[in-house]
């Protein structure tokens, strides 16, 4: 008697065993197959992107209001220096490749019609690096070299040392060192 509740148990056992491993593994394969069926969606979302892209590259042309940024990366002092200029007359209607032949030392990384990105490495220094000083009470600029060597006054601004912490008293008397014109104005908008 004992026996045979046993072998049912058993048996009751294993078949459930078996029905829970059909029914995973049936819901891991159907993930698989959804999973490559939307990856599959995507790529060939991206490649009609792509080919429209391609389509519409040459026909774009440089309107009147289109903005220039230009980003050099000096190679020296690896100092990034962004300027950016509305587009003159003689680029409007321009397409890509005659906008190139323009600025023949540059690499386009955008070309829309509003906005154009430009990019170049120089192999120099970037020529923003500066030391602040007090100089009889007032905030000096000098220009540095690539060696951080003092080369001459840069100029001398209106903002008074009277005012400031100690912490910045002292570090202007011994110069505190500045790269790029973005943070040295902010840097004195942040003494003013
Ligand atoms: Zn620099």
């Amino acid at each position: 008697m004992k026996k045979s509740i046993i072998i049912t148990i058993v048996t009751i056992l294993i078949v459930l065993g078996f029905i829970t491993g059909t029914y995973f593994y049936k819901i891991h394969s159907l993930d698989k197959a959804i999973a490559s069926s939307l990856s599959n969606q995507s790529i060939n979302n991206t490649a009609n992107v792509a080919v429209s892209i391609a389509a519409n590259t040459s026909e774009i042309k440089i309107s009147p209001e289109c903005k220039l940024d230009f980003k050099t990366l000096y190679t020296v002092c690896n100092h990034t220096i962004e300027t950016s200029e509305q587009v003159s007359n003689d680029l409007v209607n321009l397409g890509e490749d005659e906008c190139k032949a323009k600025y023949p030392d540059w690499q386009i990384q955008n070309f829309t019609s509003d906005k154009i990105d430009l990019y170049r490495e120089v192999n120099d220094y970037c020529h923003q690096h500066y030391m602040l000083k007090d100089d009889n009470g007032y905030i000096g600029i000098y220009n540095l070299d690539q060696n951080n060597n003092v080369t001459g006054l840069n100029r001398m601004t209106d903002i008074s040392t009277e005012y400031l912490t100690d912490t910045d008293v002292l570090g202007l008397q011994k110069g505190i060192r500045v790269y790029t014109d973005v943070n040295l104005n902010k840097m004195l908008e942040d003494f003013q």
